[in-house]
């Protein structure tokens, strides 16, 4: 589980699935979608805290790829 909590408080968290992707990586499904969205740019993932609209950027890193 990994769990995302905002700096004004909200938290939510991201739950394992028990489904797996072909590189044998268990996906994570988020708990309640009206907390956070989260969009996929080319170089980083960005979460959305929709309570108070603060923006969070992870980004990715070469030995990721
Ligand atoms: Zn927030």
């Amino acid at each position: 589980m990994l769990r995302f909590e905002c700096e004004c408080g909200n938290k939510t968290s991201f739950f394992a699935t028990s489904d797996y992707d072909e590189h044998g990586r268990e996906m994570l499904d988020i708990e309640d979608d009206d907390c956070v969205s989260y969009a996929f740019g080319e170089q980083s993932i960005m979460l959305k805290c929709k309570f108070c609209g603060h923006r969070y950027i992870l980004p990715a890193y070469e030995e990721y790829k």
